[in-house]
């Protein structure tokens, strides 16, 4: 699966729930509980394939996952760069010290797995929007 396809189909799904919780007229604060994790795994387990094992991508308390991905997560499936014989895909944008660049054969791509930047609840309020591609809207480059 490219990224793009990955934003797309996540940038649908998201869509859905929040429309689902606008009628039922959630406040911001109560649709940000609701994309707590614990209550995501329950109510909305196609939501990410994690779910299904009740396995968080960071271990992190009280995990949100209304962000997932990251507002500073640049990509470009037809490539952003060569590094030495390498072509670079993706990168983050505030170079995270917690993220770090992974090489997989003759492929660069951020990794992202040891930084919860987006997943802290002050955050996600910080970087609220009620649609997700506005929020992500420079992630594509
Ligand atoms: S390293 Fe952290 S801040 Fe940077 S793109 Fe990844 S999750 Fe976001």
């Amino acid at each position: 699966m490219t990224y793009k396809n990955w934003f797309d189909a996540h940038a649908d799904k998201h869509k859905i729930i929040v429309n689902k919780l606008l009628k039922k007229n959630y406040t911001k604060v109560q649709m940000i509980d609701y994309f707590d994790f614990d209550n995501m795994v329950k109510n909305e387990n196609d939501f990410c394939p994690l779910y299904k094992e009740n396995k968080k991508c960071h271990d992190i308390q009280n995990l949100n996952c209304y962000l997932c991905a990251c507002p500073n997560f640049r990509f470009d499936d037809d490539g952003i760069k060569q590094v030495e014989e390498n072509t670079q895909y993706s990168f983050c944008d505030i170079e995270s010290k917690d993220g770090e660049q992974g090489i997989y054969a003759d492929k660069i791509h951020q990794d992202c797995s040891k930084c919860g930047v987006p997943h802290h609840r002050s955050y996600v309020e910080k970087n609220f929007n009620l649609d997700w591609k506005i929020i992500m809207r420079s992630c594509k480059i």
